[in-house]
């Protein structure tokens, strides 16, 4: 697997300071509310995991999971949202999206109004990856852990073809990893 990497991104410890920032920062904003904390399936599992871990108020931890690309590696500008089951309740409460990277931003503003529309009381977002020369639609994250640029990243929960998610640093990979694969599959989320 490691053998796969050109470039290593972010080291685990810079990740590490990144997270330790980000907690401070969403611990002011919300001691003392009721949060549920909404993640987005597969690729922000490790961020969220090691992000609520360092946030010490109290919260719920639930998921959905989320497709915005058709065939091949062209975002088909379509995104399909599937609550986990008990995950739909959302009316009154303080909801904090997190996604592992915040792209064309398709999928986060989709996201946001499907929980604005489930009665959240107020909606924020937090992304470990932010990939501003990409977006299509106007959105902004309240919440970041770092910006990259314009590169196909894996490692720390992120995909390429559903593997290297558990590299423990961001990553990108050799050119012959993508080229191996073609047409590339689609990043499973
Ligand atoms: P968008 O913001 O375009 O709607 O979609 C964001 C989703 O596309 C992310 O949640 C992630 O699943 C996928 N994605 C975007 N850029 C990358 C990348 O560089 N690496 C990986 N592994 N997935 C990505
Ligand atoms: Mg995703």
């Amino acid at each position: 697997m490691e053998n796969d990497v050109s470039k290593v991104l972010l080291t685990e410890a810079e990740i590490r300071a990144g997270l330790k920032r980000l907690a401070g920062e969403l611990t002011v904003e919300y001691r003392g509310s009721d949060l549920a904390v909404v993640a987005v399936l597969h690729g922000s599992c490790v961020f969220v995991s090691d992000l609520i871990r360092l946030l010490p108020i109290p919260l719920t931890l639930e998921f959905l999971a989320c497709g915005s690309y058709g065939e091949g590696t062209v975002s088909s500008g379509e995104v399909r949202l599937t609550f986990i089951p008990g995950a739909e309740n959302f009316a009154g409460r303080r909801v904090l999206l997190v996604d592992d990277i915040l792209d064309t931003g398709r999928t986060l503003l989709r996201v946001r109004e499907a929980l604005r529309a489930r009665g959240a009381a107020d909606v924020k977002t937090c992304v470990f990856l932010d990939k501003p020369s990409r977006r299509v639609v106007p959105i902004r994250s309240d919440f970041r852990g770092f910006e990259i640029e314009d590169v196909f990243v894996v490692g720390y929960g992120l995909d390429f073809a559903g593997r290297y998610r558990n590299l423990p640093y961001l990553a990108a990979l050799k050119p012959e990893i993508y080229a191996a694969r073609q047409p590339a599959p689609e990043p499973r989320g």
